[in-house]
């Protein structure tokens, strides 16, 4: 054969293998659809979507389509970090200071890179990077690389840079004759319109602000941002098509924040009855973060179920439960890369640790998460039309979350990205 018939002979069957959509018939003891469990059932995916979901009986298999089940195993959507740090990496290797203000960042990126790989191969095929704390806007292209195919990782919904409040942000505490860069975007007042604009237009899927930070007399949680910034922020951001989320620990700035229309309110550390009531009411989100508080006060050398708990986490608990109690919407996000990216379960361990059943916590990582960050008509179930992002573990997770850790199978946007023989 000549090397022109052997090119097309290779062009043709190129042609060939991308018109075959690769087609899945996946079945497991059990299936999470993101709200029920369900045994006997099948799903199918041709191509990146599902099309087809339910008892083993009305679902056909496709001609051709590769069989998948593990024994003894689980099927879920894959699951979705609420808050995550891709540039950052755990603060017991390097401190948070020492990342954002010496690493260059295209270091910081190359190390990105492995975290998205890592936060994927854990399961998590989608999630929010909620500011890239120092490196600009690397996450925006972090997630273009991913969405690309030129390095695996999640789907992401980045911030950018993420907003702070003059004088209330770190890292801090150096001499005022140098200009410290700070690990996100300070503004105040009428700037916050065109601060907000700038980092629309650079990139960010959704606004974070820091509604507070511990920039009190003593250290303490105080708000940053008046009502009329955030409700100012927040109307930018809205006519944008896009949301708003705080961080917010103290009481009062969760108030400001529910108030000025953030969606999520991230750690919320101070939640009582009135303000549980508050979130509820008008419908937002909360994203815990316990593993970062837990593994900061294990860095600073608490040893858990040795050491006397730290105030911080006797704290957490009370509003986990208060949120619990009050019938808040609860979410999951850990903060993770305060924590290593791929431990991301260990969000959802203490989660159930703290109280909430298993099953709950597995909504809080598919369907609840998805409506709260509007992805709930692409990802976060297992249902005809949705994107195939999905996830096959050994044992029940709905009754032990951490066999969330027993990965056997790994699919986002119908390509396999982990298959354990
Ligand atoms: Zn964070």
């Amino acid at each position: 054969m000549t090397t022109r018939l052997i090119l097309l002979a290779s062009f043709i069957f190129c042609l060939h293998s991308y018109g075959q959509q690769s087609s899945y018939y996946l079945t497991a003891d059990r299936v999470f659809d993101g709200e029920s469990l369900h045994e006997n059932w099948a799903v199918v995916v041709e191509g990146n979507r599902i099309t087809a979901a339910g008892p083993k009986a009305n679902v056909k298999e496709p001609a051709g389509a590769t069989r998948i089940n593990f024994p003894n195993s689980t099927l879920t959507p894959g699951l979705i970090e609420g808050h995550s740090h891709m540039l950052l990496y755990p603060y017991n290797i390097t401190d948070w200071d020492t990342q954002v203000l010496k690493e260059t960042d295209a270091y910081r990126t190359a190390r990105a890179t492995v975290h998205a790989k890592n936060t994927l191969m854990a399961g998590f095929t989608t999630a929010r990077d909620l500011g890239s704390e120092g490196a600009g806007y690397a996450d925006v292209g972090l997630k273009r690389a991913i969405n690309e195919g030129i390095i695996p990782g999640p789907r992401l919904l980045v911030a950018g840079r993420a907003i702070v409040a003059t004088g209330s942000y770190g890292p801090k505490n150096y001499d005022h004759d140098q200009q410290i860069m700070l690990g996100a975007e300070a503004a105040d007042g009428n700037d916050l319109v065109r601060v907000v604009r700038d980092q629309i237009g650079k990139g960010a899927d959704l606004i974070k602000v820091y509604a507070d930070y511990r920039w009190g007399l003593n250290g303490d949680d105080r708000p940053s941002f008046t009502l009329d910034e955030l409700k100012l922020i927040n109307e930018v951001t809205r006519s944008s098509g896009r949301v708003m989320v705080c961080h917010a620990k103290s009481k009062e700035a969760i108030k400001r924040a529910v108030l000025a229309g953030a969606e999520t309110i991230e750690h919320g550390d101070d939640l009582d009855k009135e303000i549980a009531l508050l979130m509820k009411e008008h419908n937002v989100t909360y994203i815990p973060t316990l593993a970062a508080v837990e593994m900061i006060s294990q860095y600073r050398g608490w040893k858990k179920g040795v050491s006397v708990e730290p105030a911080n986490i006797t704290n957490k608990k009370r509003s986990f439960k208060e949120a619990m109690t009050s019938g808040v919407t609860i979410g999951m996000g850990g903060d993770v890369g305060v924590f290593p990216h791929g431990d991301n379960v260990l969000e959802m361990e203490l989660m159930q640790e703290y109280g909430m059943k298993a099953f709950d916590v597995l909504k809080a990582a598919t369907s609840v998460n998805a409506r709260a960050f509007h992805l709930d008509n692409q990802v976060g179930f297992i249902k005809t039309g949705l994107k195939a992002d999905l996830l096959i573990v050994s044992g029940d997770p709905s009754k032990n979350i951490s066999d969330l850790r027993k990965i056997k199978f790994v699919m986002k946007d119908g390509v396999v990205y982990r298959n354990e023989k």
